[in-house]
């Protein structure tokens, strides 16, 4: 088994089967957003030198890798999800800590990243190809599916455990190797789930881990002649970079970035649910979900009695530290991340009504950490800055329609399209929906936020390089389909 070699607040890189130490010598420092005294841990910045010998590592053990039977390679990810989940607690304490979402919510997302390896654990043993009927009665034609070879993976602090493992184990299933490079928010966490990793034994070079800049390693990834794929998710911004350059040396590439979803509170809906869905979908994890409720569409016969609940409620809700009972919601990651909240708040006084919330948390409680009200505004026209524009914060933008018609427009009048929900209980108003909505996620009275993960996921115009990961999905983007003739 390969051990962490340094103090154990001190992560190292895992290349090639080894606990290695950049060779830059610099390391970067993770406090807790809920307390900034609290050093969670360091890790390394590394530099191209320490990218190439990952490269180098896992495309030495690419061909044995994929050499292995499915079913062999299923048994590491078995193995690792036994092991991660025997460390559910250790792991989400530390998310908890090191990017602020309370420890029931990380618990939850450790328990989701054992479910994941253990569905692509089994997908080792399900089918890859079809037979198709030749014209030529003497020939066998069946397609089959070949790796990608090396796979870079770069991806953001919002989901340190889920994200990272469900684009690595199907990576892994399908016979890829990895290089991932975690957002430098969250690489303590990034680095526990290596330490299964290392712990079940997967062989040496089959996947590495290197923290650093994103600029350095997402960017030197993306531009790596013997990186085959890469998967990536994060802010459009460096998406749309990481895409560039992959597709500039033909390297497949897929991309899942922001959302502005939009929620459609219809006059016969639920109200006490689609109260509930909104809160839930738009403020858990405050708000730093990609699929998380931001645009609240009402129609106006049930307007204020949605707005009246859905006000009192978010005044009740518990900010503080995630690893406190009774804590709901807690800090923004970063102190980056507050003061782009804290500047949507702003403008967001300026667009529209102020409804609740509004300011950044002080006092005893929450001086040391980057704590923001959960915060509702009204009369928000959708050119808005904050009907358009993706906040990552616990911010949500009430907006009045007459009808259903006009909700549709609204929802799709953005240049995102991950996930939405309308709340209605009138058939023709779910199949309105379902056809005319452009998302890659069409919820019916459920919240925008969350899927299962043998399901597809992913989204439509900006959100997406529209290729879907999750479940059998997954599939398309790690192989390549091979159409064999025999004869
Ligand atoms: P980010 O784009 O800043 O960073 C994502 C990753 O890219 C990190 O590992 C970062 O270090 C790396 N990176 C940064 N600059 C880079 C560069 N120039 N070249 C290559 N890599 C670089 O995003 P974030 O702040 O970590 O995460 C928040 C964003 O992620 C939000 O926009 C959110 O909507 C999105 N997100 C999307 C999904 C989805 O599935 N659609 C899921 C979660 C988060």
């Amino acid at each position: 088994m390969a051990v962490q070699t340094e103090t154990s607040n001190k992560f190292l890189n895992y290349i090639n089967g080894e606990w290695v130490a950049s060779n830059t010598n610099e390391v970067l420092t993770n406090t807790n957003p809920a307390n900034t005294d609290d050093v969670v841990g360091q890790v390394q910045k590394s530099s191209r030198d320490d990218l190439e010998q990952a490269v180098a590592a896992a495309k030495s053990a690419k061909k044995e890798w994929n050499n292995l039977a499915g079913a062999a390679r299923g048994q590491y990810l078995f193995k690792a999800a036994d092991i991660l989940e025997s460390r559910i607690e250790d792991i989400a304490e530390c998310m908890t800590r090191e990017m602020g979402k309370t420890f029931p919510e990380a618990k939850g997302e450790t328990a989701r990243g054992v479910a994941i390896l253990r569905y692509y654990a089994g997908e080792g043993m399900r089918k890859v190809g079809d037979v198709i009927p030749s014209t030529d009665s003497d020939a066998l034609m069946f397609t089959t599916r070949a790796p990608l070879g090396v796979v870079g993976v770069v991806t953001p602090w919002n989901f340190p455990v889920a994200i990272p493992i469900w684009k690595t184990a199907p990576a892994l299933i399908y016979g890829n190797t990895v290089v991932l490079k975690p957002a430098s928010e969250a690489a303590v966490t990034c680095a526990k789930i290596f330490e299964c990793f290392a712990e079940a034994g997967i062989p040496a070079g089959v996947v590495n881990m290197v923290t650093g800049p994103g600029s350095v390693i997402g960017q030197g990834l993306a531009e790596h002649p013997d990186v085959n794929g890469i998967t990536f998710t994060g802010s459009n911004t460096v998406g749309k970079q990481i895409g560039q350059a992959a597709l500039a040396r033909g390297a497949k590439y897929q991309l899942e970035m922001g959302g502005k979803n939009p929620v459609i509170v219809a006059n016969d809906a639920d109200i006490d649910l689609a109260v509930e869905a909104t809160i839930s979908g738009g403020l858990r994890s405050t708000g730093q979900k990609c699929t998380a409720t931001s645009r609240v569409i009402v129609q106006s016969d049930v307007y204020d009695k949605f707005k009246e609940k859905l006000v009192a409620k978010v005044k009740e809700i518990s900010v503080g530290n995630g690893l406190n009972d009774g804590i709901w919601m807690g800090p923004s990651a970063s102190e980056s991340q507050l003061n782009t909240v804290l500047s949507y708040i702003e403008k967001g006084k300026e667009e529209g009504t102020l409804l609740c919330g509004g300011d950044r948390l002080s006092g005893e409680e929450h001086n040391k950490g980057y704590f923001v009200e959960p915060t509702v505004f009204e009369d928000i026209k959708s050119e808005a800055s904050i009907a358009q524009e993706e906040i990552f914060g616990p911010v949500l933008a009430l907006m009045k329609v007459d009808t259903v018609e006009a909700a549709l427009e609204l929802a799709n009048d953005v240049e995102y399209g991950l996930s939405a929900s309308i709340f209605t209980t009138n058939i023709q108003k779910m199949l309105s929906f379902i056809n005319e909505m452009d998302a890659g996620l069409v919820r019916i009275n459920a919240e925008s936020a969350g899927v299962e993960l043998q399901a597809p996921f992913g989204g439509m115009k900006q959100s997406s390089s529209h290729s879907r990961e999750q479940g059998e999905a997954a599939k398309e983007f790690f192989t390549s389909i091979k159409t064999v003739f025999v004869k």
